[in-house]
């Protein structure tokens, strides 16, 4: 039996994560489930799953928990703010964490479970592009287990040797990520240049939380993945490559040096990498439809458009720079994307915001948590300094 904390647990990966454990309650428990809004939906999980910990983000939220589980005879603790989620992360009796806040809220508590030595079931891939050194570090030295969830990195992992951490430089060419192109694929500079809030969370294969909808439509997503695989597999930048694939069936592709590509294919839900992270080394049913081929027809690639999308190449800008560039990356993202749905910035100007922070940041190298999260604060306040002055009309 697994005891399972699951950050994040009213999200997109969130639902889907208990989506899987509900079809095998003979092998997980549900120990800790964390929501920051939402508190409808998190009192019906708890009715649901039992768990020992509810954790929210503030005290009328905990009050609120507290009051709609009351009488149903349950035994769970409801706490809440920074606090609550690193005891959920942290639990003598949790063995598996899944990482599932969005952005860098998620960092303090994911960082929490890798230094207690859990098993991470990684999908706030933010908080890795952030920290990556210092994340990592933490990894080795606590003996913590990380598995990657998004489904590019949970493809690339399976298409990996098992003994993958050891030389992989030497055996691996290169490194493929697939990338669906988003909503915004075929759309012309003039066609981007008014696109809604509302148009560009609406992916044509896969639903998900509001922030990597747009980071899909931008292409930063994939941006964020290449760091997000740079520090997962440890190769170089320069191995690692994007190709566009509308379909979504190839998650991700590792080529060797004797030619072979290995790759993992499956149909887009994430149901199937989830469980594949849940069970592993195991393996079990994740309730995905099988993947039919001859409906499916034909796969196509092309390369990705740098020029109307320059998001992915301000991410390899950012990771050759090193240090804390992609921590910066990562904070004026959050905020460009943050004020792009909240009507204040227009899509494209999104990299506009990016690529002025990389500029006005100057690199340094973080000793520490604390120093991730002043560069984090400072680049915020900067981002948004850009944002006011980008014109919306
Ligand atoms: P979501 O917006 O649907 O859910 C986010 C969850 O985090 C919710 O439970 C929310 O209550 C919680 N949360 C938000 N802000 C918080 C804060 N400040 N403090 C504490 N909790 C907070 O997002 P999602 O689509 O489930 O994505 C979650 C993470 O997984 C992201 O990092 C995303 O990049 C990654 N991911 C998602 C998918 C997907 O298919 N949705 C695929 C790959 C990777
Ligand atoms: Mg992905």
């Amino acid at each position: 039996m697994r005891h399972i904390t699951i950050l994040g647990a009213t999200g997109s990966i969130g639902t889907n994560t208990l989506d899987v454990i509900k079809q095998h309650p003979e092998s997980y428990t549900v120990f800790a489930l964390t929501a920051y809004s939402q508190m409808e939906r998190l009192i019906a999980c708890c009715r649901y799953y039992h768990p020992s910990l509810a954790v929210v983000a503030n005290a009328k939220q905990a009050e609120e928990v507290s009051r709609g589980l009351k009488g149903k005879m349950l035994k769970t603790e409801v706490l809440y703010g920074e606090q609550g989620l690193i005891a959920a992360a942290t639990d003598a009796r949790v063995d598996t964490v899944m990482a599932a806040i969005v952005g860098a809220a998620g960092l303090k508590p994911t960082l929490a479970a890798a230094r207690a030595g859990k098993r991470i079931l990684l999908a706030n891939k933010e908080a890795l592009v952030m920290s990556g050194q210092i994340f990592m570090d933490a990894v080795h030295q606590y003996r913590s287990e990380l598995l990657p969830i998004d489904s590019e990195h949970n493809a690339v992992f399976q298409s990996l040797p098992m003994d993958y951490d050891r030389n992989l430089a030497d055996r691996v060419r290169r490194i493929l990520l697939t990338a669906s192109g988003g909503p915004f694929l075929n759309h012309t500079e003039t066609m981007l240049a008014q696109v809604t809030p509302e148009a560009a969370i609406r992916h044509p294969n896969w639903v998900m939380g509001k922030k990597i909808s747009v980071d899909s439509a931008s292409l930063m997503n994939k941006g964020l993945e290449v760091i997000e695989a740079y520090w997962l597999f440890g190769v170089p930048a320069n191995k690692i490559e994007v190709v566009v694939h509308p379909q979504s069936v190839i998650h991700s592709l590792v080529e060797y040096i004797d030619g072979s590509v290995i790759a993992q294919l499956g149909s887009p839900d994430m149901r199937i990498p989830i469980a594949h992270a849940l069970a592993y080394p195991k393996r079990m049913t994740s309730g995905a439809n099988f993947l039919d081929l001859i409906r499916q027809g034909s796969l196509t690639f092309t390369q990705p458009d740098s020029t109307r999308f320059p998001c992915l190449d301000l991410a390899y800008r950012a990771l050759d720079a090193g240090a804390s560039a992609p921590t910066v990356l990562n904070a004026a993202n959050e905020e460009a994307v943050a004020a792009f749905l909240g009507n204040r910035l227009r899509f494209m100007s999104i990299s506009n915001v990016i690529e002025e922070a990389l500029e006005t940041v100057a690199v340094t190298q973080a000793k520490n948590i604390e120093d991730i999260l002043e560069i984090d604060a400072m680049t915020r306040r900067i981002a948004n300094r850009f944002i006011n002055q980008e014109t919306i009309h």
